[in-house]
């Protein structure tokens, strides 16, 4: 249970209150200087993640903290604790964003970690070990980095994850450089990471603990200002799956001869959804889509029969034997449709990503953290990927909070209210100062 009396609660939820000046101020200066046609753009080791890793500098030395950055360019804001030998506790999040996003993804975290150092620090409350607020780069490279890497670019390479090839394949879409050569751009040197051992290890971090919003509509829906996540969900994805039929006139043959590619594709997504529904019904945790769904449009006509369909899939649950299940589920039914309609799936191998449980012990502290804070949280399995995954998977114990958050994320449209974030940045700041 927590460290700090009822006092020291009392002192540190006042300063947390006090330190949303700070944050409004962040929030406000990183919507103006990264704006981009009603979004924001921060580009993963471009220039908006740039500005704002600079503008968190700037803000962690006002508020007392020290700012050091590792090899791959994450930035650390930290507040020195008792022992500074001792294993440090991180919290943070990524500051760059989807290009035209939002201006709460990822940044929430980083912001939320700066208003709860300080707010310790204004409390008087000096941590057994270090805090360090870690500003993440690279979290949002899917949506920046072509070619071959492992995703969660700024974390791996700190945890000593990422493969040194990925220097090389990893492909800045704004730029056209490989990875090593875009980091050289903003003054981060790719050959310190070849040369020095990881940054972060679980002998040198006692734990992680992540705030972020939340980037579906469950805390919206019921009411809540915070979630604890469970976990992050694993994936089974087959990312070029086809239907081949056969293209015939759409006038002239019978119904009954047509080999029809869409209506089979169309049949295997609606007995995968009929599965999707049989699964949640039992308890089980599920979601899946086709985000891609297409016909040839060289071939395709409004008097033909679809002869071919190209479609993607994603299936993800905190459960791997759900999503392995699932997948297997599809290969069997696409079997059995291929020999009903006379047509072939070639959906290929599926490819699998491991699902992350978050630290029960961290989980059980939120808990006890919220009863007592009177603050009205639910648990909530997280449907993106995290940077919180990475930590988990070195053993080094992690955990997410999340805010609640109109209209999804990755979008201009992201409405964080306020009085949510500092719900959220109470908890964080009780689970820093006086748990973790
Ligand atoms: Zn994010």
């Amino acid at each position: 249970m927590t460290r700090l009396s009822d006092t020291e609660t009392g002192r540190l939820l006042a300063q947390v209150d006090g330190s949303m000046a700070i944050a409004e101020r962040l929030f406000g200066d990183l919507a103006e200087q990264t704006a981009d046609g009603g979004g924001v753009t921060r580009a993963s080791y471009g220039e908006g993640e740039q500005l704002a890793h600079d503008m968190f500098a700037g803000c962690a030395k006002d508020i007392g903290l020290e700012v050091t950055a590792d090899p791959a360019g994450n930035s650390y804001y930290t507040l020195p604790g008792s022992d500074r030998q001792a294993p440090r506790v991180i919290t943070g999040s990524h500051l760059d964003s989807v290009p035209k996003g939002g201006n709460y993804d990822g940044a929430a975290g980083v912001v939320a970690g700066l208003a709860a150092a300080a707010a310790i620090k204004e409390a008087g409350i000096v941590p057994a070990q270090d805090i360090a607020v870690m500003a993440v780069r690279s979290e949002e490279c899917g949506s920046w980095f072509a070619g071959e890497h492992g995703g969660h670019l700024g974390s791996r390479a700190a945890l000593g994850l990422m493969k040194p090839s990925e220097l090389e394949t990893a492909i800045h879409l704004g730029s056209g450089k490989p990875l090593g050569a875009q980091m050289k751009d903003f003054g981060i040197d790719p050959q310190r990471l070849l040369d020095r051992p990881p940054s972060l290890n679980r002998d040198m971090v006692k734990a992680y603990i992540e705030l972020h919003i939340e980037q579906g509509p469950v805390l919206e829906a019921k009411g809540k200002p915070v979630g604890i996540v469970t976990g992050i969900r694993g994936n089974a994805r087959a990312r070029a799956a086809r239907c081949l039929g056969e293209y015939t006139h759409s006038g002239a043959v019978p119904q009954d001869h047509r080999h029809d590619a869409v209506l089979a594709a169309a049949e295997l997504l609606i007995d995968l959804e009929r599965e999707t529904l049989a699964t949640l019904a039992a308890g089980g945790d599920i979601v899946f889509a086709a985000g891609k769904f297409y016909t040839d449009a060289d071939m395709h006509s409004l008097t033909k029969v679809p002869g071919e369909v190209g479609f993607t899939l994603d299936i993800r649950s905190i459960d791997k034997d759900t999503f392995v299940r699932m997948s297997e589920f599809a290969t069997a039914r696409a079997a059995e449709i291929e020999k009903r309609r006379g047509v072939r799936f070639e959906i290929g191998a599926f490819a699998f990503s491991r699902s992350t449980v978050m630290n029960l012990g961290h989980r059980r502290s939120m808990e006890q953290g919220c009863a007592l804070l009177s603050l009205d949280a639910m648990d909530i399995a997280s449907g993106g990927g995290h940077d919180a995954q990475e930590f988990e998977s070195c053993g080094i114990p992690s955990s997410m909070i999340f805010v609640r958050n109109a209209n999804g994320s990755h979008n201009a449209r992201e409405s964080m209210e306020m009085d949510d974030f500092e719900k959220g940045t109470r908890l964080l700041a009780w689970m820093l100062a006086g748990v973790l």
